[in-house]
């Protein structure tokens, strides 16, 4: 085993972690992953693991794919890199490109490849405007987002994303990016059943738009389910009716699907799932199950038409179609269909994960605990004499949720934890044993963190 202590050193002394508080992982001492195979990871220390997370939403076929591996080497040995500038292109980059039209929702045939999700992000701002430019209206310039909605971490994913502490650090958003309140029922849904509640969010859509001037406004952006914020999962009237505001104002509509595409919800893309009829889709993670970086913006017909038709489109990044990290999705994709994973979570796991998961709201230390596909999460609530109707939120102070993650982390699981709401998103290949396995180390942390509020 290598000497944990001494890669905890230098990791305090030199490694600056993204999201990360650094004197309290100092004092804590940062815990080095070595090891994954399937839905599991091994630490420096020997320690087993359940990942719950897909390490960042991402792994979706597991650890361990040696034919991942087989197929990165492959193409390294044949050509580690080349670029997409100079009128060229590779094998891997081409043949993705069109294994993505085959498998996107009916109207995509064009993609733009990035290296990350926040980079392709910052891709469909530069698209959309340069979209209505060509079109002769540089005024719609404006992007409409949601409070509490993330997108990445550059400067304009960051304003596209609605997290207020993000943009307390670093003067965000920049101009020309609003945010509207998000389609949570549990903050904002008193007095309505969810399917009203669903139209009356995407009503807030439409007040922006007028306030703002139609004639203004580029696109609207959003996670099909918004997942960093805590899978806020959105009552199903909600994306269609976004839908039919876009068009009455004639607004582009952008699904940002980096962590619920490549089969997290069942499908390749949510967006067919939840009729949501995108004019472009955001891309990342799921796209390699994470092995390699890539991302991209897949381009409807309708904003592929407009950009090939106006020449130039002075944007890209070096590893635009990078060839190791298409290899990487090829082999990846060809995974989730040898498998048979997206029928497997769609009509066997998934549905056993929604009920397993909905029992742990007998917990007494659980309001709410809901899922859809392979996403799910729960709100830690206080609850008097275990009456379910009787629920009070924790003061944030006490940090119940870090508290309960500390427990799942010294107990052999992974769950993040948003606030008080501790939230799964796990590997597709995950069996329904190891989601009994996964529910009794949830249960164990609960009754753990309770123990510890009790005491
Ligand atoms: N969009 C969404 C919905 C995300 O969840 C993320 C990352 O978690 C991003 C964009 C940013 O992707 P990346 O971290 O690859 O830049």
């Amino acid at each position: 085993l290598p000497d944990t202590q001494a890669l905890q050193r230098l990791d305090a002394a030199h490694f600056l972690h993204p999201f990360t508080d650094h004197r309290a992982l100092a004092e804590k001492g940062v815990r080095v992953m070595v090891r994954g195979d399937g839905i599991y990871l091994w630490d420096s220390e020997g320690r087993k693991v359940l990942d719950a997370m897909s390490g960042l939403w991402c792994v979706n076929v597991g650890y361990g794919r040696t034919s991942i591996t087989q197929a990165v080497t492959r193409q390294m040995d044949t050509l580690p890199f080349y670029n997409s500038f100079f009128n060229t292109t590779t094998i891997p980059a081409v043949q993705l490109a069109a294994k993505l039209a085959r498998i996107a929702p009916e109207g995509f045939r064009h993609v733009f490849y990035t290296g990350s999700g926040s980079e392709a992000n910052d891709t469909n701002v530069r698209m959309v405007r340069r979209y209505w430019d060509l079109l002769g209206q540089p005024d719609r310039t404006v992007i409409v987002s949601r409070h509490n909605a993330y997108h990445g971490s550059t400067m304009a994913g960051a304003s596209l994303g609605g997290m207020s502490g993000m943009h307390v650090q670093g003067g965000l958003p920049i101009p020309g990016i609003v945010h509207i309140n998000q389609p949570s029922y549990a903050d904002h849904g008193m007095g309505m059943t969810p399917e009203e509640f669903g139209v009356h969010a995407a009503s807030w859509l439409e007040e922006r738009i007028k306030e703002l001037g139609p004639d203004k406004v580029a696109a609207f952006i959003g996670e099909p389910i918004q997942g960093a914020g805590g899978v806020i999962i959105p009552p199903v009237t909600y994306w269609p009716e976004i839908r039919r505001i876009c068009d009455k104002y004639d607004i582009l509509l952008i699904a940002d699907e980096v962590i619920t595409g490549f089969g997290r919800l069942g499908k390749w893309f949510a967006s067919e799932q939840f009729g949501i009829g995108p004019d472009l889709i955001t891309f990342a993670k799921g796209v390699t199950s994470g092995y390699v970086p890539l991302g991209g913006v897949l381009v409807s017909d309708k904003v592929a038409q407009v950009l090939v038709a106006g020449g130039d489109f002075n944007h890209g990044f070096t590893y635009s179609g990078h060839p190791v990290a298409c290899a990487a999705a090829l082999e990846n994709i060809r995974i989730i269909e040898e498998e048979k994973l997206l029928e497997q979570v769609a009509h066997d796991t998934a549905p056993y994960l929604k009920a397993r998961f909905a029992s742990l709201a007998a917990h007494p230390l659980v309001g709410t605990a809901e899922s859809c596909g392979f996403v799910a999460g729960l709100n830690l609530v206080r609850r008097k004499a275990g009456n379910v109707h009787y629920q009070v939120k924790f003061d944030p102070s006490l940090g119940v949720g870090m508290i309960c993650r500390g427990h799942m982390f010294d107990n052999g699981i992974i769950m993040r934890a948003v606030g008080d709401r501790m939230i799964i998103a796990p590997p597709l290949v995950m069996t329904r044993a190891q989601i009994d396995e996964m529910i009794g180390l949830i249960r164990l942390c609960l009754d753990r963190t309770l123990d510890d509020l009790e005491r």
